[in-house]
Order: structure tokens, then C-alpha cells, then sequence
């Protein structure tokens, strides 16, 4: 099938990516100039396991384009997904500019009787599809003076993929969710989809307003697991319990699980924080109170500063002038996405506070440096950033952090003080080594030499 997918960021890229490796021909459309020349001349744009080895093969046996135009892009295409970003507005809520922008734009170059299924795939409010369908209509009707209803249908297919494991969620996804109402759109997309879910995972069609709102119901509830374990980690610092146990006590429950009741340093990235605001917003534009969504957000501003406060009580409310390392700058492994990523509260703070940071991650410092630039020190591995540090912080877990050299840590850190937001090392361990060690929701390990 010859497909478009309209915005080439972490979900239209590894979209437009995975559908050219079943054969599809794709184009990716972006108005980023920069990104598509460095697309089109075989140069991924973001980090992502597995992405560059089917991007390379895939462009080269010519299934996979780049272009910054719209009109280009589509001609041709019977099926145009919509990658575009939705961040917050104002008030919370969804910022749908961008994705009704394209809407009113392809309502300009649409013509009457090709058929075309426009896909929204960004994350949306409920009613999305309808005003994207609008819009359409409208600037269709304004511009070319024509009438385009019944010439194109309007599905809701939000994505799941998490990244750093983005291409194989793609490539096998727990379900497909598709929200239409035609049933030629459904037939279609049923066909798109097939490949990818050979092993009998389904593709489960809804309405359109289903669609949109379980996207936010999943990303909702899986921030609500964190926070709740967050609530734990803190109640078990108060009590002398130790949060590892917990998790294994309740994750053995299959009504529970046992993914996702890792506590931290509070959930960010690209989505959780936005969605979760966007959903309880929405819910208060239709007069519900959505409580616990407000608790849950509550629950993670307080988590990010969680580290920090720990390090106030160990310095004695005295940070100024105290070296500072960091592990971890993405919001989690196997990314270079450092939006909303806990670890840049955490260096903010450092700073107000007048320490210094010096910070070590395996892929994501080229996006800080574009941040913050010389606020902070950067080093080209992991052991440079303990030369003279009064204490290690690690706030992202990367595998390459899990197993160090504590004996090379030793020898580097001024003072041997490490403050986990990630639970990496073992109590028994630290304790061996004599670490003063502080993790979430376990026991404090004393420094013994
Ligand atoms: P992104 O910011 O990485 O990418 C968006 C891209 O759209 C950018 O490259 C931007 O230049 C481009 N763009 C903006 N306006 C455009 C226009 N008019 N025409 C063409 N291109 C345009 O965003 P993302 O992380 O890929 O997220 C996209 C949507 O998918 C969001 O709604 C997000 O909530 C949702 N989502 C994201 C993830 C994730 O893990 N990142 C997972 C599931 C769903």
C-alpha cells in the first residue's frame, strides 16, 4: 500500500519505518527542514534500538521517503496517518494547532473521489475526529469551492509504543486499536495490520471516541501504578519497610502484575505528564472532577524533588559549592528523549541550590547540552563525572550503570555518598562496599569507613 505519515518525530518515524519493512511504500512528510535532509541522506534523527538497521535497509530498497511537502507527500497515498505533536496548552489541556493545522491543509489539496483514510495516531482529546473531519470539509469548501464529503474517512488509531523498545512494540504490539466507522476503513486498515499481528494479538475496532479515550485511559492508569508505588516507597522510608519486598509481595498477584511497581524519581517523558493533565483538563471542560488523576500528579511533583530532599538533610541544607555527579539524562533508558525527564528538575534544583553537576549519559547529552548548555559539566563516560564529586545521583537506568566498578567509584568520588532514584544496587552490596547509600522506599545504608 502507498502510505503517508504526516510529522517524523519518535512515533511517525518509527511508524513510517515499520510499515515500509512489510512492503509498504511510505512517505514521511515533516516541515522541519533540517530533519528531512538529514532523513533523505540516511542519518536517523532520534535514538532508538533497532530503528537505524530496517531504516538503512528499507531506504535503500526505495520503500521509505522524505519530504517537506504536504502535497507531494500524499499524492498517491490511500491511507495519511497524522504523527503530529499535541502538547499542552494553556490550561492543561490538548493543543490540537498542529494536528488541525494539517487537517486544514489537506483540505486544500484533497480532490474529490480519491478515496483517502486519514489516521490520526497522535494522542488526542475525545471529539478529535470529528473536528479534524470538520475542518476538512470546511477548507476544502473554502479554498477549492467543492464539496469532498464521502471521499474520505477519518480513523482514530492511537499508538502505544514505549520508546527505547519503540520498534519492536510497533512490529509486535500487545493490540492494535482502531476506532472507525466505515467499514471500507476497516477493511483496509485490518489488512495494514495483518503482519504485525501474526502471533494472535488483537486488532480491536470501536468507535472513534472509544479510540481516543483508551489511549488516555492506558497512559493514565499505568502513571496512576506509578505514583501509587511512589505513595509506598514513602510510607516504607516512614515505617522501616523495604519497598522491593512490597513490590514482590503484591506483584505475584496476577490482578496486580508485576511491571510497573518500580518506584522513582516520578514519571516523565513525552507523554505521562502530558496526557494525564490533558485527560483530568478535558474531564473538568465536562464538570467531572476526575480526583484521582489530580493525586496522581500531585504525587509525581512531589516525587521529582524526592532526591533532592534527601540531599538537603544529608548536606545539612548546604549544597552550595558541593560537585555533584549525575548518571541518567533521558527520562528513561534506551532513549535520547529528555522531555519532562526527572533528571532536569533535579539538576535545576541543584543549581538554585548552588551545586555543581556533572553529568554522564550514554545517548541523551547532545539534547541536554542544547538546554543547558554550560549550566553544567558533561563527561565522556560514566567514572570521569565522580572525579571530586561529594556524591553520585543516578536518575536514569541504564544498563551500563547496573554493574559498575565500585572500587574505581571509591577511588574517584571525594565522598563515598550515592543517591539512587532507581534502586540499581543491592543493600548487602552497598553496605560491603561502604557506600553511604540512599535509594527510594529502602533503608539507608551508612558509610562504615
Ligand atoms: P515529536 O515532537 O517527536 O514529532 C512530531 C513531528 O511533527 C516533529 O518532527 C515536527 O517537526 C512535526 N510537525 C509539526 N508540525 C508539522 C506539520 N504541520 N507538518 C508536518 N510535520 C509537522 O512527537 P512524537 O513524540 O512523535 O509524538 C507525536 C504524537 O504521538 C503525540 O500526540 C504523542 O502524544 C503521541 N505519542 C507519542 C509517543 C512517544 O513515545 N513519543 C507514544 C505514543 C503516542
Amino acid at each position: 500500500m502507498k502510505i503517508a505519515v504526516v510529522g517524523t518525530g519518535y512515533v511517525g518515524l518509527v511508524t513510517g519505518t515499520c510499515f515500509a519493512e512489510t512492503g509498504n511504500d511510505v512517505t514521511c512528510i515533516d516541515i522541519d527542514k533540517s530533519k528531512v535532509e538529514k532523513l533523505s541522506s540516511g542519518q536517523v534523527t532520534i535514538y532508538e534500538p533497532g530503528l537505524e538497521k530496517i531504516f538503512i535497509r528499507n531506504q535503500k530498497e526505495g520503500r521509505l521517503h522524505f519530504t517537506t511537502s504536504l502535497i507531494e507527500g500524499i499524492k498517491d497515498a490511500k491511507i495519511i496517518f497524522l504523527a503530529l505533536p499535541t502538547p499542552p496548552g494553556e490550561d492543561g489541556s490538548a493543543d490540537l494547532k498542529y494536528i488541525l493545522g494539517v487537517a486544514k491543509d489537506l483540505g486544500e489539496i484533497l480532490e474529490k473521489d480519491d478515496y483517502k483514510i486519514i489516521i490520526d495516531k497522535s494522542t488526542v482529546p475525545v471529539g478529535t475526529s470529528e473536528k479534524v473531519h470538520n475542518a476538512i470539509l470546511k477548507s476544502a469548501k473554502e479554498k477549492q469551492g467543492i464539496d469532498i464529503s464521502g471521499t474520505f474517512d477519518i480513523v482514530s488509531n492511537p499508538e502505544f509504543l514505549r520508546e527505547g523498545v519503540a520498534v519492536d512494540d510497533f512490529m509486535k504490539p500487545d493490540r492494535v486499536v482502531i476506532g472507525t466507522s466505515s467499514e471500507k476503513a476497516r477493511k483496509i486498515l485490518g489488512e495494514l495490520y495483518a503482519p504485525f499481528v501474526r502471533q494472535g494479538n488483537p486488532i480491536i475496532f470501536m468507535d472513534e471516541k472509544s479510540a481516543e479515550l483508551t489511549k488516555y485511559a492506558a497512559n493514565s492508569f499505568l502513571a496512576t501504578k506509578i505514583s501509587f508505588m511512589n505513595e509506598i516507597a514513602q510510607l516504607c522510608e516512614k515505617v522501616g519497610a523495604d519497598v522491593d519486598m512490597i513490590r514482590s509481595g503484591i506483584g505475584s498477584d496476577d490482578r496486580i502484575g508485576r511491571r510497573f511497581l518500580f518506584p522513582g524519581i516520578g514519571y516523565g517523558g513525552s507523554c505521562f505528564p502530558k496526557d494525564v493533565q490533558a485527560l483530568e483538563q478535558s474531564s473538568r471542560e465536562i464538570d467531572y472532577d476526575f480526583k484521582i488523576l489530580k493525586a496522581v500528579m500531585q504525587v509525581n511533583e512531589k516525587q521529582k524533588m524526592h532526591l533532592v530532599e534527601k540531599m538537603k538533610t544529608y548536606f545539612n541544607n548546604d549544597l552550595e559549592g558541593k560537585k555533584i555527579a549525575l548518571w541518567g539524562l533521558a527520562f528513561k533508558p534506551n532513549t535520547d528523549d529528555i522531555r519532562e525527564a526527572s533528571a532536569l528538575t533535579i539538576i535545576n534544583e541543584l543549581i538554585n541550590l548552588g551545586a555543581k553537576v556533572c553529568a554522564f549519559d550514554p545517548e541523551a547529552m547532545l539534547n541536554v547540552k542544547q538546554e543547558l548548555g554550560d549550566k553544567i559539566e558533561y563527561t565522556d563516560n560514566q567514572y570521569d563525572a565522580l572525579k571530586d564529586a561529594d556524591a553520585l545521583v543516578i536518575a536514569t537506568e541504564w544498563s551500563e550503570f547496573r554493574a559498575p566498578d565500585f572500587n574505581r567509584m571509591s577511588s574517584l568520588l571525594k565522598d563515598k555518598v550515592i543517591f539512587d532514584g532507581r534502586n540499581l544496587f543491592d543493600l548487602a552490596q552497598m553496605e560491603e562496599c561502604g557506600f553511604h547509600y540512599q535509594s527510594i522506599g529502602r533503608r539507608t545504608i551508612e558509610k562504615n569507613n
